[in-house]
């Protein structure tokens, strides 16, 4: 008897899901934060749009966390203002991004914002540096060298400043998630300028997907997919040296930095993305394995199984080549060449 009712009541519950889905609305919304677009997806019973709340939210997360803010936490304590305090936002990301230093043997380094502006990939300028002016500014770069200590960045020397770029659209698309779970959605994708968070699935049990971008000549070029990816309750971040760069005297400076170097990375990988359990550690580790390119990251994925990659990358021709973990190619929809 007792089986019975659990059995009935199992069914129910069923039916209950199947018919809640199929009343599902699906609300869709786009706007511009970050310096980039973002996109968000959700089905929900009463299709009540959350944009103003997420464009808030935006605007609280570049008071904490954005470098082009002069009021912003970061940019306070960038400048050693001893009035700015870290708030959870920052003290987040910065935790998040000492970790991932760790992990990487410091390919992914915040610490690299004195390099990033001279490069002219922050908020100066563009430049062409030479060796001896990187060699003055490398002292100046190394996670080993800030702390947080109670709200405030101990740094062994104040022209030293961190730069949350790497990390931040990533992280922001988990706390919108977070948002979106707050109002009872369980059915979501959210992308950040090509950092996406998927949960759950889309109705009849159906997959996210998203594309990951063939890696264009110019930074202005058409939108080309070189792959279709299937998501569900993971995130998917990708880093490439081909929209964001600038040329100076012919050559193409890339705005990923090399912390050891000073220089911009210059190998032959031209986009890496990354599949992990959340947003802000797919896009941390897209970055780290620009830097760290084709070899190093295979040797890393097989240490971290909780990480995969996919990785286009010019081969010894030169030509479009990709290489994709295990994890990831199973979730690979259409092969290269069949996507247009
Ligand atoms: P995208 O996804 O647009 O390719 P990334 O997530 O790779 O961008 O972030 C690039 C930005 O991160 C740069 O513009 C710079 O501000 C910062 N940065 C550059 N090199 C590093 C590095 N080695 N570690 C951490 N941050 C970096
Ligand atoms: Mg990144």
């Amino acid at each position: 008897m007792k089986n019975h009712t659990i059995l009935l009541s199992l069914l129910v519950l069923i039916l209950a899901s199947c018919s809640g889905n199929k009343n599902l609305i699906e609300v869709k919304f786009e706007g511009e934060a970050q310096g980039t677009y973002y996109a968000v997806t959700y089905y929900d019973s009463k299709g009540i749009s959350y944009q103003q709340a997420i464009d808030s939210f935006f605007r609280a997360f570049d008071q904490s966390a954005s470098i082009y803010q002069k009021e912003s936490i970061i940019t306070r304590l960038n400048n050693n203002d001893s009035t700015a305090k870290a708030d959870e936002i920052f003290t987040y990301v910065f935790n998040k991004s000492m970790e991932v230093s760790e992990k990487t043997d410091g390919a992914f380094d915040i610490t690299v914002l004195p390099l990033v502006n001279a490069w002219g990939f922050g908020f100066t300028d563009p430049m062409k540096l030479d060796s001896a002016q990187v060699d003055s500014l490398l002292p100046l770069v190394n996670y080993r060298n800030v702390r947080l200590v109670n709200g405030r960045l101990v740094k062994s020397n104040p022209a030293i400043m961190v730069d949350f770029n790497a990390i931040a659209q990533g992280y922001s698309a988990d706390l919108i998630g977070k948002i979106l779970e707050s109002h009872g959605i369980e059915n979501y994708l959210i992308d950040v300028g090509g950092e996406v968070l998927a949960r759950g699935t889309k109705p009849e049990n159906k997959m996210w997907k998203v594309g990951i971008e063939k890696p264009a000549e110019n930074a202005d070029d058409e939108r080309i997919l070189n792959a279709v990816v299937s998501l569900r309750d993971k995130a998917l971040a990708t880093s490439g040296s081909y929209r964001k760069y600038f040329v100076k005297d012919g050559i193409r400076y890339s705005h990923t930095i090399d912390p050891k170097t000073g220089f911009p990375v210059n190998h032959t990988v031209l986009s890496v993305s990354v599949l992990a359990g959340d947003c802000i550690s797919a896009d941390a580790y897209a970055t780290s394995f620009m830097v760290m390119g084709l070899d190093k990251t295979k040797k890393f994925l097989a240490l971290h199984p909780e990480l995969n990659a996919y990785i286009i990358y010019s081969d010894a021709t030169g030509k479009l080549s990709t290489w994709s973990s295990d994890g990831l190619s199973q979730l690979i929809e259409a092969a290269p060449s069949e996507v247009k």
